[in-house]
């Protein structure tokens, strides 16, 4: 998957660790240095690589093993904890009835995980519809429309309408008998005035449950500050960060969330609508390591 070649870099680095004579000092800031560069590679920030290195190495030199585990198992779990902690708890997403609203940039996975979304709540027995309120990207609407219908998901969208507020206003009238209602914004190629005021009117219609953030695992370094904007503009409940059995870095979207102090919900392993799952921070990282 996206983080093959970060958890391939991290593994040599725990590598140098079990290869050692003895834990001391050097080999501790050896391993530091290979993590450091592993992480910057996979395109994770600097200010977070040097955070998180930081505690690395001072619990690493300073915290003296647990009876009966040796040196080398205890600055292993280190690691692995740090990383763990960095990545934060999944966001929490109750299985009843919530409206959830989907924004991020134009390509970034929005509407197949909308409707990802959809199945994912209809397999846990609860009834869900989908707005299209994506107006501007040509294809929006039949894209959603046909995923729904292969789906057996309900769809509510207006191909004429060019007025995404009205829309949603619309068609959380009329999906108000559903369970889970999730909306698919329009995205754009960039951030621009127009959108984060489409946006915000949006937020505004409805008391959202959430406010998922899509965001693809390609990004790179401007994920934060994307991650920022959006943020700034309806508040991010949690993150998708899709596309991660692409070949993509992944630090960049991982970094975002960090920086943004917001979590995981999913991630987006395919393209299908199966493709989809509960993000599991544990399984995440000893997936990387393992
Ligand atoms: P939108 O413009 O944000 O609505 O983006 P789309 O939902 O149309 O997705 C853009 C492209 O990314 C499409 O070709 C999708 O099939 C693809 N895509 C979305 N999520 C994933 C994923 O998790 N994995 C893979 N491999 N492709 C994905």
């Amino acid at each position: 998957m996206v983080l093959d070649s970060l958890g391939a870099s991290l593994k040599s680095a725990l590598q140098k660790l079990a290869n050692a004579g003895k834990v001391d000092k050097e080999v501790i800031d050896e391993v530091v240095k290979d993590i450091q560069r592993a992480m910057i590679q996979a395109d994770v920030n600097v200010k977070l690589v040097m955070r998180l290195s930081g505690r690395i190495r001072e619990r690493a030199l300073t915290e003296a093993p647990p009876p009966g585990m040796d040196s080398r198992e205890h600055v292993l779990r280190i690691v692995y904890a740090e990383l763990v902690n960095i990545i934060g708890k999944a966001t929490p997403v109750a299985l009843e009835p919530q409206t959830i609203m989907m924004v991020g940039l134009q390509g970034s996975g929005k509407t197949t995980t909308t409707a990802k979304l959809a199945r994912y709540f209809a397999r846990k027995g609860l009834k869900p519809a989908v707005i299209c309120a994506d107006t501007y990207r040509p294809g929006a609407y039949d894209q959603l429309s046909q995923l729904c219908a292969k789906l057996g998901v309900t769809f509510y969208g207006e191909r004429d309408n060019k007025d995404a507020v009205a829309i949603v206003r619309n068609g959380l009238r009329e999906t108000a008998k559903y369970d889970v209602r999730i909306v698919d914004t329009a995205g754009r190629h960039a951030l621009e005035t127009g959108l984060i005021k489409e946006m915000k009117d949006i937020a505004a219609l409805a008391n959202f449950t959430h406010r998922f953030l899509v965001l693809d695992a390609a990004i790179g370094q401007q994920a934060s500050e994307q991650a920022k904007a959006f943020n700034d503009a309806v508040g991010i409940t949690g993150v998708i960060i899709t596309k991660l059995d692409g070949t993509a870095k992944g630090g960049g979207a991982l970094s975002a969330v960090s920086d943004t102090n917001t979590s995981i919900a999913f991630i987006g392993v395919g393209e299908t609508p199966e493709g989809l799952e509960r993000f599991d921070p544990d399984g995440f990282i000893s997936r990387l390591l393992g």
